[in-house]
């Protein structure tokens, strides 16, 4: 097992243990439950051939059909896509969702390809992959490097390999082909409903007003606009560029321009340019990294000028830095639950698939900002009667749940079983 999953699984484990689970829940959740490695042969614009390598993982179907995201980026490998399927276990298992976690990656920079190259990449991903997804078994949708347009072609490549339309195979798709119209910013807007719950937990008063968001894409963005028109001040934002800063607030028109027209953030008018990295050295109140994982370790942490931490990335606190954040105070809203909103908007669209009965954007909103206000609050609570800071009173909630399906599959049913006298 590599390091990154067995560190995040000692996260559930303790937070389980704490809470009393079940023996059971520790034997069935050690391993993931299918990981399928491939090497995908893509033929360049060029004529060359390129040997790509990827992963799907399935982590656990204790819930329902796995669910989760599909990442092109040059660091994928086959631990971080069995931790990303772990995490989306325990996403949709504190959601309440019907859903098993699952993930999958191709270690290749999506940036460097021309459209015809990613098409082609992601079709025979999900030709190669055939077998493994299914809108009953495993539903990929966007992360990292891919978007609407990868999960159209996989869709589409999906219902040509079994002779029959079926969209419900990804979400996430453009609407026009059984999109949600609310998904593209349901990321950002399930973040922003976290904030608005945990404030008080947080330890975000009524004069914390300063953020801070590393990552400046789909959910950073949306998340960043969204605090903004309630009033927070967005002091910086990054990208892989460099950092924009105002101490007084960005002009996040004028931040969303330079993005959308020089594809960087850090040449926005009337914004200081800074390194990307200088973000974590600035003095906020609430500080969000939206853009890969890992990217705060002990050392970093140590030097943190926030007062909180909300999680859009996955995993972008090591296990490592747990300690140090606890010990300086800074309180954390984990990504398990602040990043919820895409997978929460996805099921909605999948439940649209199969049902054939579109489902309108308001209710989308309404029903999203009723869960993740609802499951923000569930975290709130645990932490106070379990002792616990809000990521592992997360994980209890989500073990709480998972234990359950285990156990109603299992043990409950066969309790009794060797000890009846008839
Ligand atoms: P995205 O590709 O739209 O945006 C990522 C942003 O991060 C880009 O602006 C990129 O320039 C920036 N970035 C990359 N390296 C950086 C660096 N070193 N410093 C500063 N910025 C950097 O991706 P996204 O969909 O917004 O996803 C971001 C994170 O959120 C990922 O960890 C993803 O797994 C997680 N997430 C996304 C969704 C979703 O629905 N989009 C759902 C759950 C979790």
């Amino acid at each position: 097992m590599g390091e990154m999953l067995s560190a995040a699984r000692r996260r559930l484990f303790d937070a389980a243990e704490a809470d009393g689970a079940p023996a059971e829940l520790f034997e069935a959740l050690k391993y993931p439950q299918e990981t399928t490695a491939i090497s995908l042969p893509l033929r360049r614009d060029d004529g060359s051939l390129t040997l790509v390598k990827a992963w799907r993982c399935r982590y656990s179907d204790h819930l329902g059909p796995t669910k989760g995201g599909l990442r092109f980026h040059p660091s994928v490998n086959a631990d971080e896509v069995q931790t990303l399927a772990f995490w989306m276990m325990v996403k949709c298992a504190l959601l309440e969702l019907p859903f098993g976690g699952g993930k999958g990656g191709a270690a290749i920079d999506a940036r460097a390809l021309t459209p015809f190259e990613r098409e082609r990449l992601t079709r025979g991903y999900a030709e190669a992959l055939s077998h493994v997804l299914g809108p009953e078994r495993d539903i990929p949708a966007p992360d990292v490097g891919t978007g609407p347009t990868e999960m159209a072609w996989i869709a589409e490549t999906y219902g040509a390999h079994f002779g029959r339309a079926v969209p419900h195979v990804a979400t996430g798709k453009p609407p026009v082909l059984g999109g949600l119209d609310g998904r593209a910013g349901a990321t950002g807007d399930g973040a922003f409903h976290v904030l608005e719950a945990l404030a008080g937990p947080l330890g975000l008063g009524d004069d914390a007003k300063r953020i801070a968001v590393q990552g400046y894409g789909s959910g950073g963005r949306r998340f960043a606009e969204r605090a903004a028109e309630v009033g927070w001040t967005v002091v910086a934002v990054s990208d892989s560029s460099g950092t924009a800063f105002a101490g007084d607030g960005l002009d996040l028109e004028a931040v969303g321009r330079a993005k959308d027209e020089d594809g960087e953030v850090s040449g926005a008018y009337g914004a200081e340019a800074m390194e990307a990295d200088a973000l974590f050295d600035l003095d906020c109140d609430l500080l969000v990294p939206a853009a890969l994982g890992g990217v705060i370790d002990e050392a970093r942490a140590k030097d943190l000028r926030c007062t909180a931490l909300l999680e859009i990335a996955n995993g972008p606190v090591k296990p490592e830095a747990d300690a140090a954040l606890e010990e300086k105070g800074i309180a954390v809203a984990p990504d398990v639950l602040a990043n919820g909103g895409g997978v929460f908007v996805s099921w909605l669209e999948w439940v649209q698939g199969r049902s054939q009965v579109p489902i309108p954007a308001e209710e989308v909103a309404d029903r999203l900002k009723t869960r993740l206000t609802a499951r923000a609050e569930a975290v709130a609570e645990a932490s106070r009667e379990l002792n616990l800071g809000l990521r592992g009173a997360a994980y209890a909630l989500a073990a709480r749940r998972l234990s359950q399906a285990i156990r109603a599959g299992g043990a409950d049913a066969f309790s009794g079983v060797g000890s009846n006298d008839d």
